[in-house]
């Protein structure tokens, strides 16, 4: 019997956790030949998620929960969670019911016929913003186009993946992560499995579109150089126009003597160049910002309750007093 970890990242989902379960467990239920564990991840939640897990997983056998000591972010969420995953295979999912439940025994159909990974991809995005929707199909659009993973639009993080794939992610140990781009670099072979987006009819979305930017921007810096590239072409660009506008105007003062200077070129001038030297400021900053938090080495979460470590002590003084 091959052994499933489902992992499912929560922050204050009080209002869907018990009915993601029952919905799921349904499903689950359905399946035979598999064991499934879960291990929920509670990301700092201020409401009744985490009592709600620690009840979940005292009267469930195959539920598991880790509880962060702050919100840490769903990224955060995804790697601790694989770091305790033990299963052959190893599910990740939102805890919203906006990730279909129905798509599990499809995903372990299509990992069961070779694949490396079977994910899911939208194929609509309907309730979402129009602005939200035109964000993203631009920095699908972008991020292709600058860096050397290739993103799928409409793909979710709701995946399975072998162990091999799951090892190869978290080797990847970044501290700032991208998980979209990560599933990609490592590449392994991924099964697309497209379904129609599901609106959250429970809790609502964590995401502003603030949040949201600073995702696409930090998604863009941590795989490619190229924004770097575009500022040095820039200034070469930039250079060899001043340097053709140096000689015109040299031959133009020699040949016609000097013109009463015009303020307005050089205002003009300044400014332009004040801003091109903001942003490529801006850009470095970027990259220095990455490079200053990936050295200080800091954990990508904090632990403050777990039911595996309780379950595995428990296990060890069980263990001690019987010996
Ligand atoms: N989530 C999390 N930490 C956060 C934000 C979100 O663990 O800081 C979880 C959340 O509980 C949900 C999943 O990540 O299970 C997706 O979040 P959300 O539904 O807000 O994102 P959306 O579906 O709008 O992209
Ligand atoms: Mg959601």
């Amino acid at each position: 019997m091959k052994a499933v970890s489902i992992i499912v990242p929560c922050y204050n989902e009080e209002a869907v956790l018990k009915l993601f379960f029952e919905e799921t467990q349904k499903v689950l239920n359905t399946i035979s030949g598999y064991s499934f564990h879960f291990i929920f991840v509670d990301d700092g939640s201020s409401d009744r998620t985490l009592l709600i897990l620690k009840e979940l997983s005292n009267t469930h056998m195959h539920v598991d929960f880790l509880s962060f000591s702050r919100n840490f972010g769903k990224e955060a969420g995804m790697y601790a969670g694989l770091t305790y995953a033990d299963g052959d295979y190893v599910i990740i999912m939102d805890a919203d019911l906006q990730h279909p439940p129905a798509l599990i025994p499809d995903m372990l159909k299509g990992i069961e016929a070779g694949h490396d990974c079977c994910a899911a991809m939208r194929t609509s995005r309907t309730g979402e913003s129009k602005l939200r929707s035109a964000f993203s199909r631009c920095f699908y659009r972008v991020s292709n186009r600058l860096t050397d993973v290739n993103l799928v639009q409409g793909a979710v993080d709701y995946r399975i993946m072998s162990r091999q794939m799951v090892d190869a992610v978290l080797a990847l140990s970044e501290v700032q992560r991208f998980s979209k781009g990560i599933f990609s670099w490592v590449g392994f072979d991924t099964k697309w499995l497209p379904y129609e987006n599901v609106e959250r009819t429970l809790g609502k979305t964590k995401w502003s579109f603030w949040g949201l930017f600073k995702y696409a921007i930090d998604g863009i810096t941590a795989f490619s150089v190229a924004p770097l590239r575009m500022v040095s072409a820039l200034g070469f660009v930039i250079s060899s126009f001043a340097f053709l506008y140096i000689i015109i105007t040299l031959i133009q003062t020699l040949a016609f003597g000097i013109d009463v200077p015009g303020y307005v070129t050089t205002l003009c001038a300044v400014l332009f160049l004040g801003g091109i030297i903001e942003l490529s400021v801006g850009i470095l900053g970027e990259y220095i910002g990455h490079i200053y938090m990936e050295t200080k080495d800091r954990p990508i979460y904090i632990l403050k309750a777990s039911s595996i470590k309780d379950r595995k002590q428990e296990k060890s003084a069980n263990g001690n007093s019987s010996s």
